[in-house]
């Protein structure tokens, strides 16, 4: 059988490296680990630093604001593209995810351009667009639970929230971080809120492995309305999107808790589960022509550094509320709908998050 993740991108041309006049900078973009390496190298003889953010394409405000601060804070910005087939469990479909790969460089085109109005910042210096044979070099690895290869795993804190929806998830994040750290050698690497559990596998790996980098953490992009951004929003339509912001929603009722005062989980949580419920009552009692279904994977009230369940917030700490919910595939899409790409038959699986800071 072929492996899905064994496709180059097309019409990328790979650059000769050279250090990048600090006038005239352009993007170069690397397949092949050598050459970046080498690149990286001369930039570090030449004191800069390189400030990195992984990426899986489809870029959006929330990809770029990561990229705006990586470049407030380093001379250099390596941005990676690649969708990485050991995250994606056997039944999710990989080869849906969406690929804009010339939409996606013209962005970063943009940014840069944006960046050169300002003297003290970094500008996006290279791209690392690598094909899966180049970061699985061994075998193709697997993505079924027991399945082969050379794995990153960091439990129980992999198998928890995101973890227990998918259990191959969080292995297959720390493995390929673990591989681009290495390539590129970042001083700093740059993480979206968005993704939260994954901000905090991250830091686990780096302190763990004794990785030598600084983890920053971005605060979570979102359109007007709330809905964090995502890639995985092409998807919806207007009908599920309408519906998905219950999400943002529902965390927020349950911050507004905790901002008044309340500690207890139950007492924090409970607006958030009602926000929830209601709105799947609602769709549920409208016909399949007019409603969007959705499912609450989990609302969750958790340790900032553990990700554990907690039953009561200790203030010294704060804590991360966050949730899960899937929009089911549109019943009976209608004629002229916008259904989003896929035409509303793809389930959306939407995360959010809101830290509960610490209160003095
Ligand atoms: P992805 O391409 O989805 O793997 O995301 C790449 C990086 O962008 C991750 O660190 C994400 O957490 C981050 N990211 C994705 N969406 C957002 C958002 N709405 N706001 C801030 N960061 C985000």
């Amino acid at each position: 059988m072929a492996f899905p993740g064994f496709r180059s991108f097309q019409a990328v041309s790979t650059c000769v490296p050279h250090i990048p006049n600090v006038a005239r900078r352009t993007i170069h973009t690397f397949r092949e680990v050598q050459s970046l390496r080498t690149f990286r190298k001369e930039l570090r003889s030449g004191q800069r630093t390189v400030g990195f953010v992984p990426t899986m394409g489809a870029l959006h405000e929330g990809h770029i604001s990561l990229m705006r601060q990586a470049a407030a804070e380093n001379t250099d910005v390596f941005v990676s593209i690649y969708v990485n087939p050991t995250q994606f469990g056997v039944h999710e479909d990989l080869d849906s995810y969406p690929k804009t790969w010339q939409e996606d460089m013209d962005k970063l085109q943009a940014l840069n351009k944006e960046l050169q109005g300002d003297t003290s910042s970094g500008r996006i210096t290279a791209v690392f667009a690598p094909i899966t044979k180049v970061m699985y070099p061994t075998l193709p690895p697997s993505s079924e639970i027991t399945g082969s290869g050379s794995f990153v795993t960091i439990t129980p804190l992999g198998s928890l929230l995101e973890g227990a929806s998918r259990p191959v998830f969080f292995r297959g994040v720390a493995t390929v971080c673990m591989k681009l750290f290495n390539i590129v050698m970042p001083e700093r690497v740059y993480f979206g809120q968005k993704d939260i559990q994954q901000t905090v596998v991250i830091k686990r790996m780096v302190k763990d492995f004794h990785l030598d980098t600084e983890v920053k953490i971005g605060p979570t992009e979102r359109e007007a309305d709330g809905l964090a951004m995502s890639s995985r929003n092409v998807y919806l339509g207007a009908r599920r999107r309408e519906v998905g912001v219950v999400l943002s929603r529902a965390l927020r009722a349950a911050e507004k808790k905790y901002l008044q005062g309340k500690r207890l989980r139950a007492d924090i949580l409970w607006p958030a589960n009602e926000v929830s419920s209601s709105k799947m009552m609602e769709q549920d009692d409208l016909p399949p022509s007019k409603r969007a279904r959705v499912e609450v994977d989990y609302i969750s009230l958790a340790d900032p550094d553990t990700m554990e369940e907690i039953e009561v917030v200790d203030t010294s700490k704060g804590a991360i509320l966050s949730g899960a919910i899937k929009l089911l595939p549109l019943e009976e899409p209608q004629e002229g709908e916008d259904c989003g790409l896929g035409g509303g038959a793809v389930p959306v699986r939407l995360i959010d998050n809101i830290i509960l800071k610490p209160i003095n």
